[in-house]
């Protein structure tokens, strides 16, 4: 590991400070994934910014939305009463993630933060054009058994790993963010990036911005809410595939629908034409298939991981099947 300066710092604006100050600073929280990368000198930084002393791990409704500070532990948030009450579907998807002991180091931001867990990019044998712009990219000609079938490029065909961001994306949640020029609210959806020409950026914050928060807004997915995670073993694995499902069902017909997928992108991946054509229909299974082949479109596959054409619509009908019919 390189060496590298080690500061603390109690407020936003002090941490924004501290970043700005020095070229190749990084914040830091629970450092579940920065620290692995930095072992394998994956990234580099000169600085490291301490941010677990700032007052951002609060959980609370206000007005109409639900506020979680960016240094809420994952754990903290699954475990909340008004989260499990009011965003079930957030709880769900956190406590499919990782193990109990990283949902208990690792915060919301930092979850937000993660990097994909693409095999070459870990690898600095081989070439990756995330790791390093220019260097092609393993994966393409390599095995790409885990890896996006929607939104890539010839430049990267890597997953976005989180489990959380999949719900959050959903549930239409925002981003709050303090840079050098202020705050700045960043929509979910928005946030992350689909790997284009630069798939050395895996999202739109601006340069020394933090994420100091979370906020999701209402909603009647109280009941009707289902995450399923297919994964090679029952815990402690990333998505092979996943899926976000909510429903509001009234007398047996669809109201409202989110829909999104993890697994299959470099972003987490809303569904919007398929959460289109749930609402209006049934809760049936000839509705939740149709709205499965309609996400489907415009996949596309790699050698190893054309399974996941067939595993994605199933695992989205019986995630929907599951939302229908809570147990
Ligand atoms: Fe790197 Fe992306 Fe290619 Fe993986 S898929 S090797 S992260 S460029």
């Amino acid at each position: 590991m390189i060496q590298f300066q080690y500061v603390r710092t109690s407020t936003p604006k002090a941490a924004v400070d501290a970043v700005s100050k020095t070229q190749n600073a990084r914040f830091i929280a629970g450092g579940t994934n920065l620290v692995d990368l930095m072992k394998r000198n994956i990234m580099t930084p000169e600085k490291l910014v301490d941010i677990n002393n700032i007052p951002l791990k609060g959980i609370e409704q206000q007005g109409n939305k639900i506020v979680i500070g960016a240094l809420a532990l994952n754990s903290q948030v699954a475990d909340s009463k008004l989260v499990q009450e009011k965003l079930p579907l957030l709880s769900q998807s956190l406590n499919a993630g990782a193990s109990a002991q990283i949902r208990n180091m690792a915060t919301v931001g930092g979850n937000m933060m993660q990097r994909t867990r693409c095999n070459y990019f870990y690898d600095t044998a081989m070439p990756c054009n995330k790791r390093e712009p220019g260097l092609g990219c393993g994966a393409l000609e390599g095995f790409n058994r885990m890896h996006a079938i929607f939104g890539t490029s010839e430049k990267c065909i890597a997953v976005h790993p989180s489990d959380m961001c999949i719900a959050l994306v959903a549930l239409d949640a925002t981003v709050v963010a303090a840079g050098p020029k202020g705050e700045r609210r960043i929509p979910f959806a928005e946030f992350h990036r689909l790997p284009g020409d630069t798939p050395e950026k895996d999202n739109n914050l601006m340069e020394n911005e933090l994420i100091t928060a979370i906020e999701i807004p209402d909603n009647a997915f109280t009941r009707n809410v289902h995450y399923l995670k297919i994964r090679d073993r029952a815990s402690y694995a990333f998505a092979v595939i996943s899926v976000a499902a909510a429903l509001h069902i009234e007398n047996n017909t669809i109201k409202d629908a989110r829909l999104a997928m993890g697994g299959v992108s470099h972003k987490p991946w809303r569904l919007s034409e398929a959460e289109k054509a749930l609402i209006g229909k049934p809760a049936s299974e000839k509705t939740f298939r149709n709205a499965a082949e309609i996400a489907m479109q415009g996949a596309k596959a790699y050698k190893h991981n054309a399974f996941k054409l067939k595993l994605g619509p199933n695992t989205i009908v019986q995630a929907l099947k599951n939302a229908a019919e809570p147990v």
